[in-house]
């Protein structure tokens, strides 16, 4: 298996929504539920800017853009 360097989100579009939030999860705490992002749709390389509440930090998942379109339809529920 070959560890990614990059933050680049892992879901599969259809995975469900837990698996999606969790590949958004703090890289300090390994947490989602602190967690608050926005999703950030144009242009070519799409992203999410995430920011921990518990930890206070913040860090960008990039994303496809099929990725992009599976987050946008969860991006009017709060987690
Ligand atoms: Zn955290």
């Amino acid at each position: 298996m070959i560890v990614a360097l990059a933050d680049t989100a892992r879901f599969r579009t259809d995975d469900c929504d837990e698996l999606v939030l969790a590949s958004l999860a703090c890289p300090i705490c390994l947490r989602t539920d602190d967690v608050s992002w926005e999703l950030e749709a144009d242009g070519y390389d799409p992203s999410v800017e995430c920011t921990c509440g518990r930890c206070e930090e913040h860090w960008r998942v990039y994303v496809t853009q099929y990725q992009a379109l599976r987050l946008g339809l969860m991006a009017v529920r709060p987690l």
